[in-house]
């Protein structure tokens, strides 16, 4: 059963080593765990539904539950307290395309809200119900998860878009195609809500981000049925594909769409390489990146993260092993890890490798070979459940994103570690910060930063802490040009920002786009765009 109130599993665990935990400890002091609030004291303040009854609709209030909140850290706050003010009035899980339009005429006719639900992993507040006097239906996809059409002349699959990353990833395998995209959420999350948030997966490199592997799809709107055809390309003017990309809810439901899949790859590799510094690590990248490497993912940690990266791991001897290894070529405390992947028939593989540990070496890099890779690629879904670990500690976890051209890379990543290790100082609490480079491109790079505070005895002051910390961390990528999200999308979190990115004539065309499409503002309302 998945978790109502974390990531994952409920039987799944991930333990912290005692040497990590004493890591943390000493970074930001010791955790005071907290008590959760249990799923029944949360049922039970479930107010009465204001939907009229319907055939498709429930209003279980544990379905209305388990459909609140998504997993941004504010979200995690009302969750474990069980401070959730808001709930959908009804659930409904629509079998196919009739269904999904008979749920729409019948918010036109009750005046009720819709949000479209996948699987709930957004981090920006995109599923969670506003306050208000209209009643909100929530609308789960997961009964629409079909592989309706395997294209294997034009390497194109068409789906039901509740399809979560797991299954379509294994439907695929069983005709030796994938997707390529596997965002950390991947268990969870789900293909409409790929497209909806313009989500990028950790091997977009090589595969694309979503808006490369979405090729076409259906959208019931309130104003019709929207169809996107599947062209490898067309010079037919707007792009339809752009406006249901991103669109997070507010245009309509996505019912089905068709992605363009690759066959399995010959060969997959990860291997990791050490830099004696940052700003060698960076200058490999781009030089890989620019001379068109054919790499399927790099990404790059900040000294702080590769030394809090090899600490969680947990494998105290080999580490020691390795980092006397590395000191010994030069490679010491400021070391950044570079994990690279390569994936592809053989000779692109040998050659992919042979060519980025080129520029590498010239850079002073030293290769660990194949057995972090390997780790990496394990472990890879399961760094998610840490923060319920952590959580059970007293620790909250974040992440923000960004991305930028080349030449500020350096600089934003500063920016914003220094914006966020400083955060909490008035409150003299420290924070725990550590970036890292995934997502590169020719012409700059999307960032990661991840940060740790401690968790207050009230969930008032812990969502303040969070608040303070994202506006400072907002504010500094704001103002070293990076864009609000690279991945994540805008939610609610990041809408006040957004004015800064698209500018008033920007906003006010996507405002009229969305209005032209659902003229009575029933698609996900306050969300995006208000
Ligand atoms: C642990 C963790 C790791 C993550 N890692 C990544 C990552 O590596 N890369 C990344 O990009 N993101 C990541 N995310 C963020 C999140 O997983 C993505 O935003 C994902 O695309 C959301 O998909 P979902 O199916 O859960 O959508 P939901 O959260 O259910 O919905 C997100 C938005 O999409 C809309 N939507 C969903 N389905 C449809 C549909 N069929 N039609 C119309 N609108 C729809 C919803 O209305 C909502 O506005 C991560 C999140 C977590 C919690």
């Amino acid at each position: 059963m998945r978790r109502w109130n974390g990531w994952g599993e409920e039987t799944m665990s991930s333990p912290l080593s005692p040497a990590a935990a004493t890591f943390i400890k000493d970074a930001i002091g010791p955790g005071i765990p907290l008590r959760d609030a249990t799923f029944e004291e949360v049922r039970a303040r479930v107010p009465p539904s204001r939907l009229p009854t319907h055939p498709l609709i429930s209003a279980d209030p544990a379905e209305r539950v388990r459909h609140a909140r998504g997993q941004s850290l504010p979200d995690w706050i009302a969750l474990r307290s069980g401070c959730i003010d808001t709930f959908p009035d009804g659930v409904a899980s629509p079998e196919g395309e009739s269904e999904v339009r008979d749920l729409i005429r019948y918010a036109c006719e009750t005046g009720a809200q819709l949000i479209p639900y996948g699987g709930g992993t957004s981090v920006v507040g995109h599923i969670n119900p506003l306050p208000g006097d209209r009643p909100v239906l929530t609308i789960d996809l997961k009964r629409m998860s079909r592989l309706d059409n395997m294209d294997e002349a034009n390497h194109l699959a068409t789906f039901g878009t509740g399809v979560t990353g797991l299954h379509l990833e294994a439907q695929l395998r069983a005709y030796g195609y994938t997707l390529g995209h596997f965002p950390q959420s991947f268990e969870y999350s789900t293909l409409g809500g790929w497209i909806a948030t313009r989500s990028s997966g950790q091997q977009s490199l090589g595969y694309g981000r979503i808006e490369q592997l979405f090729a076409g799809g259906r959208m019931e709107t309130p104003s019709g049925t929207l169809e996107v055809q599947p062209f490898p390309a067309s010079a037919t003017g707007m792009d339809l594909r752009e406006i249901v990309l991103g669109s997070e809810g507010r245009l309509g439901i996505l019912t089905e769409a068709t992605i363009r899949v690759t066959p399995l790859p010959e060969q997959e590799q990860f291997l990791v390489v050490f830099f004696p510094d940052w700003e060698r690590g960076i200058a490999a990248g781009r030089q890989m990146l620019q001379m068109r490497l054919p790499l399927a993912m790099l990404r790059l940690s900040t000294p702080m993260e590769t030394k809090t990266n090899l600490v969680l791991a947990g494998h105290e001897r080999f580490m020691w092993t390795l980092e006397h290894a590395l000191a010994l070529r030069g490679v010491g405390n400021n070391k950044c890890m570079l994990l690279m992947g390569m994936a592809g028939c053989k000779a692109v593989v040998t050659s992919a490798r042979k060519e980025a540990l080129g520029i590498a070496g010239e850079l002073k890099g030293v290769s660990a070979g194949r057995v972090l890779g390997a780790q990496w690629h394990k472990n890879r879904f399961r760094t998610p459940y840490l923060r319920n670990t952590l959580w059970s500690m007293g620790y909250a976890v974040d992440t923000v994103e960004t991305a930028t051209t080349w030449d500020r890379v350096p600089v934003l990543v500063e920016a914003i570690e220094v914006a966020l290790r400083g955060g909490l100082a008035e409150d003299d609490e420290k924070v725990h910060v550590f970036s890292h480079l995934s997502h590169l491109y020719r012409h700059g790079s999307g960032i990661y930063t991840t940060y740790l505070y401690r968790i207050a005895s009230n969930p008032a002051e812990t969502l303040h802490r969070w608040q303070v910390l994202k506006e400072a961390a907002s504010r500094a990528i704001i103002a070293q040009h990076g864009t609000i999200s690279h991945q994540h999308g805008v939610g609610t979190d990041h809408q006040r920002y957004l004015m800064t990115e698209k500018g008033e004539l920007g906003l006010a065309a996507m405002r009229q786009l969305y209005k032209h499409f659902d003229p009575q503002g029933m698609m996900n309302p306050g969300k995006l765009v208000v």
